[in-house]
């Protein structure tokens, strides 16, 4: 489910090429600005102090529309002298070298005020989850060298839960958060509050999650079973989770049949998963929905522009029944069936028209099936030809597991064209590529026909039931598909 947006969706070339130059870490950055921001107790206004190491940028950069409709008050902290932000930007010209700066800035959303902000800031009982840029006056980039570092000074028993890469003491615990070289243009959501906060290790990484207020309360071991099983599922891929720190924001309180009614996948800071959740559904119904898994599993691609949804939405909606199947959440059989179930239904959108345009129109008229579906497919046959061509050598797991090693981490923002050629550079093979040159720019619906008949997937004569057929040439490369790895059950 998608329906947070990057903030500036048509212009990506410039960020991309200001943020390209940079690299991820800087463990040992030459340059440190510290930033300390405290927190009052009704969560009105953050209060911060950014001390510059060296020379301060020329001037800090919010990323809300908003943001300087929020900012209070700034003064250079030795003089006193005021400043005044020009639209996002607040120039730092008259700012001395290793000098701090002090800013107040409101959290409240009243009467439409922030209301171009995001989807994301919203008060959940006593808490509030803001978007970072609405506060959040920062470098506008940083060199390969220089590094923000993030403290929180909070009220007593208020906890705040964050998307950047934390800094952990001694025992574990989060003490700082470092800024780095991220995708910054999309929303990045900060809450504060008294909620649960507590972490789940899958494997060696860590998701950290804050469950928000909500009458009646979220019992935290639903939540720990259900985000587990969801994270595991997706660690079958390639046996540990695609990233190490995840943040993880949980609002109670949503209605409907299903036990998450919403979720999306934010990349502001660094990559994060919000969900919308009715906290009254049984644990059962958690342990088989498909979201949590379907979220995750975005989680296994760097930042694809949007413009190219349908590849991450593919891959998302291709693994959120893969990864069911594997981790026993639902049998092999209602995977291929709800795929193929999905598939029926988006082969009926838009005719004639192509992914591209359709995936544009998506955003307009929200008809997600044939975009989502149209990428899954692809996604399917891509998994079946790798697996074929190199007689299981290579898989769409293998090659996600390279990309993991490659290409996960950092601010660039990738064309789909570009990353399947990573993918096929990935694979040693051209079966991206050559997907990507029949399928993408075509005004229809991939056929299945050939993909169905090599894994041996019969249909009934209405085409609606698929069933596994027993000794089909590639059988093995079917079942392989819906289970994990030896090593990994
Ligand atoms: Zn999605």
């Amino acid at each position: 489910m998608v329906s947070i947006l990057p903030r500036r969706f048509p212009c990506f070339t410039t960020l991309v090429l200001g943020l390209l130059v940079t690299m991820p870490g800087a463990a040992g950055a030459a340059s440190m600005h510290r930033y300390t921001i405290t927190v009052d107790a009704a969560i009105r206004e953050v209060d911060v102090r950014a001390c510059f190491d060296g020379a301060p940028p020329r001037h800090l950069a919010a990323e809300s529309l908003d943001a300087s409709a929020a900012l209070l008050e700034v003064r250079i902290e030795d003089t006193g002298k005021r400043l005044e932000p020009n639209g996002p930007e607040l120039d730092l010209r008259s700012v001395p070298a290793d000098g701090c700066v002090r800013y107040r800035a409101s959290l409240l959303m009243q009467g439409g005020r922030h209301q171009r902000s995001s989807g994301v800031a919203r008060r959940v009982g006593p808490d509030v989850v803001t978007d970072a840029g609405i506060w959040l006056w920062r470098p506008p980039s940083l060199a390969q060298d220089e590094e923000v570092e993030l403290r929180f000074a909070l009220p007593e028993g208020m906890s705040v839960s964050a998307p950047w890469r934390p800094q952990r003491d001694a025992h574990g615990r989060v003490e700082a958060y470092r800024l780095g070289h991220a995708v910054y243009d999309w929303p990045a959501a900060v809450a504060f509050g008294t909620f649960q906060q507590r972490e789940i290790a899958v494997g060696e990484a860590r998701l950290r999650v804050a469950v928000l207020h909500g009458a009646p309360r979220v019992e935290w071991e639903l939540v720990r079973q259900w985000l587990t099983r969801s994270a595991e599922a997706v660690s079958t891929l390639y046996g540990r989770f695609p990233l190490d720190d995840v943040q993880v924001i949980v609002v109670p309180g949503a209605r409907g049949d299903e036990p998450v009614p919403s979720a999306f996948v934010l990349r502001g800071g660094q990559p994060a998963v919000y969900f919308f959740i009715n906290q009254r559904k049984p644990l059962a119904d958690y342990l088989v929905d498909w979201t949590a898994v379907h979220e995750m599993a975005h989680l296994l691609l760097p930042h694809v522009r949007p413009e190219d949804a349908w590849l991450s939405e593919g891959v998302a909606s291709y693994y959120q029944n893969v990864l069911r199947a594997r981790a026993g959440m639902i049998s092999e059989q209602e995977a291929w069936q709800r795929m193929h179930g999905s598939f029926r239904r988006a082969m009926r959108g838009m005719p004639g028209t192509t992914l591209a345009d359709a995936t544009e129109r998506m955003y307009r008229d929200g008809a997600y099936m044939r975009v989502y579906w149209h990428g899954a497919a692809l996604m399917l046959m891509a998994d079946q030809r790798l697996r074929a061509r190199t007689r299981g050598a290579q898989s769409l797991d293998r090659v996600l597991h390279g990309l993991q090693a490659c290409c996960l981490d950092g601010a660039q923002v990738w064309q789909a064209s570009v990353l399947f050629d990573k993918l096929d550079e990935l694979s040693a093979t051209n079966v991206f590529s050559e997907l990507y040159a029949q399928h993408v720019t075509a005004a229809r619906f991939p056929d299945l026909t050939e993909t169905y008949d090599e894994l041996g997937l019969g249909l009934n004569a209405s085409g609606e039931i698929v069933s596994v057929l027993p000794r089909a040439a590639h059988s093995d490369d079917r079942d392989a598909i819906m289970r994990a790895p030896a090593s990994l059950r």
